[in-house]
């Protein structure tokens, strides 16, 4: 499999550091508000580039960071910490809004048909591990302490800015100071903050570096990644706008405190814009999957539609092209419960044995080049247009659809026996066990278990 590494700007082979065994880190939401169709995007590409790993029999072990602290309503480490915000905003406990947007998240990945990642856990429940990597930062005299938190020394790490190719000098040179007086150098990074007594943080923590003090946001995913997959990851995925911050600023910390290269793949997703403006939180032009279900869309269309765009270009969102897709999907839907209808083992003749084999490659081909989807989709409608007998159709797509997961094939997750809707459910549980809410976590065990499967707890 090829795949284009936005560290070395080309089409590389894909081969990772324990094989078969690829472990990928994806970058998760900040959960201050709805999951919108942006998200869908990047997160859809994301499940693709994992299905077709384990299509193509490599193991992915997945492991996905949620948000909750530390994630400033300015990239420059200033302004409000977005989940205060909200929080503020709605009157609630900031972990009460960082459940009902995490559940909001979860549910838009099932309305999609997401696979669920092997490891998904909130940053606040990993302040020790963070804690530990910054001292380990400044115990090498990469970090300073301003008024307001401990900053990374960027100057101080060799290779700074490499993977967006960012221009140092050009920064300083354009710098207006005033954003923030005591930083050394525009590029340094907040790792620890201290909080604003005026601000009234609901979370915040005991840290070496002062008593009210809180994650800077990059320092999770490192704490995270490295834990579970370090020092090296095969694969690292988010979207293009944290190629120039928060991916940058991941691999300083990451690797200043490893000493070894963090990621071996950079892959970044583009953008889904709306109105040629990207859909965001912020501009307040998003659209929600719920909001086209109430209009009578099928989700999966909308996967449909993402799947016939590169992962590497834009797209621009508008009904008309998704109407084309719930078209093309409709119609691609009923011709497969024809041939499913239709199937019988037929003796193939040599020629469409060799058309099979063509398409199966054809197929196959497009996965392999850097997840050439649109081209796969065009190997399914030229599978759905030949003369192969039904039976074999119905098995391509079946097959295929381990790599789509468009619902169409029996079985749409591969090598996975857990439904998403269970999987939330375990996830939820070792979560309440973690904070010692047993009474809770039994009630999910009951749910789990009237759903028809059994729980065993690993004791030490
Ligand atoms: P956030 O919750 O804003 O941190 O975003 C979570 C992920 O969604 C990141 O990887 C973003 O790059 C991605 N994302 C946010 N908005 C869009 C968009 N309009 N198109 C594609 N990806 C997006
Ligand atoms: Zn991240």
């Amino acid at each position: 499999m090829k795949l284009y590494n936005t560290l070395s700007r080309q089409v590389e082979e894909f081969a990772p550091i324990k094989p078969p065994r690829v472990g990928i880190y994806i970058c998760g939401p900040t959960v201050y508000d709805f999951a919108h169709l942006g998200h869908s995007r990047t997160y859809i590409n994301s499940d693709v580039l994992v299905r077709a790993l384990k299509w193509l029999d490599w193991e992915p072990y997945v492991v996905m960071n949620i948000t909750d602290v530390g994630h400033l309503t300015s990239q420059a480490d200033t302004g409000e910490d977005k989940l205060e915000k909200q929080a503020k905003k709605e009157a609630k406990p900031i972990l009460e809004i960082a459940k009902f947007y995490t559940e909001d998240f979860f549910k838009m990945r099932e309305q999609l048909n997401i696979l669920m990642p092997d490891k998904i856990t909130p940053a606040t429940q990993y302040i020790p591990e963070m804690i530990e990597l910054v001292k380990i930062l400044e115990q090498k005299g990469l970090t300073y302490k301003t008024s307001d938190g401990v900053y990374f020394n960027t100057s101080k790490f060799k290779d700074y800015g490499q993977l967006a190719r960012l221009d140092l000098a050009g920064m300083k040179e354009g710098w207006r100071v005033d954003k923030n007086p005591e930083k050394k150098h525009p590029a340094d990074f907040a790792l620890w903050k201290f909080a604003d007594p005026e601000e009234h943080r609901q979370l915040e923590w005991d840290s070496p570096w002062g008593k009210h003090s809180f994650p800077g946001w990059h320092i999770e995913c490192s704490a995270m990644s490295l834990k579970y997959l370090g020092p090296t990851l095969d694969i690292h995925t988010g979207g293009v706008d944290h190629i120039a911050i928060h991916h940058t600023n991941e691999i300083a910390q990451s690797e200043a405190a490893t000493g070894k290269p963090f990621v071996k793949y950079w892959f970044h997703s583009n953008f889904l814009d709306v109105s040629g403006e990207k859909m965001s939180k912020s501009l307040g032009n998003y659209i929600r999957t719920d909001d086209l279900i109430k209009k009578g869309y099928d989700p999966l269309a909308l996967r449909y539609l993402f799947l016939t765009g590169h992962y590497r270009t834009k797209m621009n969102f508008t009904y008309a092209a998704l109407d084309a897709a719930v078209e093309a999907y409709t119609k691609l839907k009923s011709m497969v419960a024809d041939w499913q209808g239709k199937r019988q083992r037929t003796q193939l003749s040599p020629e469409k044995l060799d058309k099979l084999q063509g398409l199966s490659l054809q197929f196959k081909t497009a996965v392999e080049a850097d997840l050439n989807l649109p081209q796969a989709l065009a190997a399914v409608w030229q599978m759905a247009k030949s003369n192969i007998p039904e039976q074999d159709k119905w098995e391509l797509i079946n097959d295929w659809d381990l790599v789509l997961g468009l619902g169409l094939g029996q079985i749409s997750s591969p090598k996975s026996q857990i439904p998403n809707n269970i999987k939330i459910l375990i996830n939820q549980r070792e979560n309440l066990r973690k904070n010692k809410q047993w009474a809770e976590a039994d009630k999910l065990r009951r749910q789990i278990v009237d759903k028809g499967y059994k729980i065993e707890d690993k004791h030490a």
